[in-house]
């Protein structure tokens, strides 16, 4: 019988406010997109100090500021 395994995709995060840092895994199915679910782009909350902001995908293109990420 043959090892099973399963893939995940880790979302790694970066606060805004005190720069701590977390992460967040969601399983990776057969047709998943690897996109960050649109209720946590618009709002995440940090695990350290409770600042609740967007997220954007890093790295972004030099001088995008308006939320285009690459
Ligand atoms: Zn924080």
């Amino acid at each position: 019988m043959p090892h099973k395994y399963s893939v995940e995709n880790i979302y790694q995060f970066t606060c805004s406010n005190c720069k701590g840092w977390w992460s967040f895994a969601q399983m990776n199915q057969i047709g998943f997109k690897p996109i960050l679910p649109v209720k946590m782009q618009q709002n995440t909350t940090c695990p350290h100090c409770k600042h609740t902001d967007s997220a954007l995908r890093f790295p972004v293109k030099e001088n995008s500021f308006t939320g285009t990420a690459f």
